[in-house]
């Protein structure tokens, strides 16, 4: 059974993910999702929680008529040590071949434990990313295009551009508030 793992953060879903998973799918029998740093949202980097990563991934995989039986949907959290972190997400997934992820730091972790990785080929990268659209989504730009539809439809479901205005408002005012109280 040739059964392989792929781990983004998916802040938000993106074509791009789509794309290296329907790629990815022609070479392999299963792919098994990782949904990376699931603990973490309500943050510019990562505003979306790891339910509403699943909400957006499941919607899309299904907006693209991808056969359900050939994937599996799993968030992973962070854990502390990253030297364990191999262990941990091999505790948390069905069993797999090799990796696929751009993250340098990923594939360190897996190489030391000789799992084999994959570099995945990129689609578009310059607008294919989730700073990207994160970026576009404050400067009032257009993002709908980056995503697929259903998953336009999901943040708008949660009111997810309101929370991400909201995030950086406030953040604005933190950094603002701390250089005052530097200068005083
Ligand atoms: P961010 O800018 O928030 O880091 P990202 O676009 O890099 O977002 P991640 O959520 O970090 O996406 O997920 C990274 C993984 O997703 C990569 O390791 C790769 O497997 C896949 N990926 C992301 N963008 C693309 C793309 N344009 N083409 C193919 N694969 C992509
Ligand atoms: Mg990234």
């Amino acid at each position: 059974m040739k059964r392989d793992l792929i781990v983004g953060r998916m802040q938000p879903v993106h074509k791009g993910h789509l794309n290296v998973i329907q790629e990815t799918l022609d070479e392999v029998d299963e792919l098994i999702i990782g949904i990376g740093s699931a603990e973490k949202s309500h943050t510019l980097s990562n505003p979306f929680t790891g339910g509403e990563r699943v909400l957006m991934l499941t919607k899309a995989l299904r907006e693209y008529d991808i056969d359900p039986s050939k994937y599996y949907i799993i968030p992973l959290e962070d854990i502390a040590c990253n030297s364990l972190w191999v262990g941990h997400v091999k505790m948390l997934t069905p069993p797999f071949r090799k990796v696929i992820s751009g993250n340098a730091l990923v594939k360190q972790l897996f190489a030391e434990e000789n799992i084999p990785h994959k570099q995945p080929h990129l689609f578009n990268r310059e607008e294919y990313s989730g700073t990207e659209v994160r970026r576009r989504i404050l400067n009032n730009e257009d993002w709908q295009s980056l995503l697929p539809k259903s998953v336009v439809k999901v943040i708008e479901e949660i009111k997810g551009i309101e929370r991400i205005r909201n995030i950086a408002q406030k953040e604005v005012s933190e950094i603002a508030y701390e250089k005052k109280t530097n200068q005083n």
